[in-house]
């Protein structure tokens, strides 16, 4: 799950990382009020959205006056902000964060995430923080230093000095980096975080560090133990299809393809993209229903699949172990009879029953096409959509 940045600088601001002040506003009445009570300018008008790169696509304004931040963010609410993270259909901005205005000397970055491949927390820092990270992630990776944390033992001084004499900081800012360091790894460990980004993390004018930015996500596995966490969710920002599938617990994922595939069972689901991969197609979604789907479930998944104008075929890929294919076949049908079909749909069912759900889809009167196998099911499927496309 993810958050604003304006919530993950609250939340960071618990655990003693320093954040500027600011407020989170939904008008720009109330943001010329919130830049009153935040003293002399500059302000900054940050719009709040899911997503990152937000200074290059004009969602970061430093301006000098209340009536500025008034004007500014009347034109940004409402409006469609497209970066590089967000895709071509862009997200809108529905909040604001005004925030002082700080004297900038220099921009770092620094950053916490899960290392799968060392099963480690990594603390991540480079003194080439702000807005082009990406690129020196990419042209000049040596800048970019890294020291893999101990789950026991922890997060070492030795670590953070490491870090900090690796990105040439100096020695005046050990103490208040160590400090900075070991409160980003407390946040990370307590609300169970995935990723804690802080870029840029700025030394300012006046000598101190301060969270100029951030981003948090989390893992939604332990979501279940952080109500605090939980409350922040957005789901103006989430995508509608996986807000509905989470209603029936689906797993549900969208993706940019235009092949549609209902599943039964995560091992099947990655394979059955696989295969469509292979097949020259692309997957527009993951979607997992479950073993213990009933038919409610299925017409359920069936139509968010159905919904997506990006699907122009679907592939219907199940093995009935303990869903029986009979079941299937009817959430099908009934999800089919009431969106009106209009795409088509390739079924390959196995197991349970499949000679019982055969014979329903074949006699449902809708335009199916069925496969014989796994293969031969991707290969229909991926050229229906080419066609369809
Ligand atoms: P992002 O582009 O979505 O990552 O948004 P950021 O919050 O990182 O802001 C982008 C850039 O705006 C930063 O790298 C800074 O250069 C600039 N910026 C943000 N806040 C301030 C501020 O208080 N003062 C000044 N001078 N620049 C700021
Ligand atoms: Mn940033």
């Amino acid at each position: 799950m993810k958050i604003h940045e304006y919530q993950a600088k609250e939340l960071l601001k618990r655990f003693g990382v320093p954040t500027p002040s600011g407020k989170m506003v939904t008008s720009a009445e109330d943001a010329m009020e919130a830049a009153k009570g935040l003293g002399n300018p500059p302000y900054v008008v940050k719009a709040q959205i899911h997503a990152g790169g937000r200074g290059k696509a004009g969602g970061v304004k430093v301006v000098q006056s209340v009536e500025e931040v008034k004007q500014k963010a009347s034109e940004m609410l409402g409006m469609i902000l497209r970066t590089h993270q967000t895709g071509p259909e862009g997200q809108e901005v529905r909040r604001l964060l005004i925030e002082e205005g700080v004297q900038i000397e220099k921009e770092l970055y620094m950053g916490l995430v899960l290392d799968r491949a060392k099963k480690r927390v990594v603390l991540m820092a480079s003194s080439e923080g702000g807005m082009d990270i990406e690129e020196v992630a990419a042209k000049s990776p040596e800048k970019i230093h890294k020291v893999a944390i101990d789950p026991v033992a922890g997060l070492q001084a030795y670590q953070v000095r490491q870090l900090i004499f690796g990105m040439g900081l100096p020695a005046t800012l050990v103490g208040k980096a160590t400090k900075m360091c070991m409160a980003l790894y407390k946040a990370y460990l307590a609300t169970d975080a995935s990723i804690v980004e802080i870029n840029p993390l700025i030394i300012t004018k006046g000598g101190d560090l301060l969270a100029l930015d951030a981003k948090m996500n989390f893992d939604d596995n332990a979501l279940f133990r952080h109500d605090d966490v939980n409350a922040l969710r957005d789901l103006d920002e989430e995508d509608p299809k996986e807000i509905e599938a989470k209603k029936y617990d689906l797993s549900y994922i969208a993706l940019d393809g235009s092949v549609g595939c209902m599943v039964n069972g995560a091992g099947l689901a990655m394979a059955t993209m696989d295969i469509i991969k292979s097949c020259g197609g692309s997957p527009a979604n993951f979607l997992d229903v479950g073993g213990g789907a009933d038919a409610e479930k299925v017409a359920a998944a069936f139509s968010i699949i159905l919904q997506d104008p990006a699907v122009k075929a679907v592939l219907v890929n199940i093995f009935g172990g303990i869903m029986k294919c009979d079941v299937i076949a009817e959430g099908v049908i009934t999800a089919a009879k009431q969106l009106h079909l209009k795409v088509p749909v390739v079924v390959r069912l196995e197991g349970t029953n499949v000679e019982i759900g055969k014979k329903m889809l074949n006699e449902s009167g809708l335009a199916l096409t069925s496969a014989d196998d796994m293969l031969d099911a991707a290969q229909k499927v991926v050229q229906l959509a080419a066609q369809a496309g």
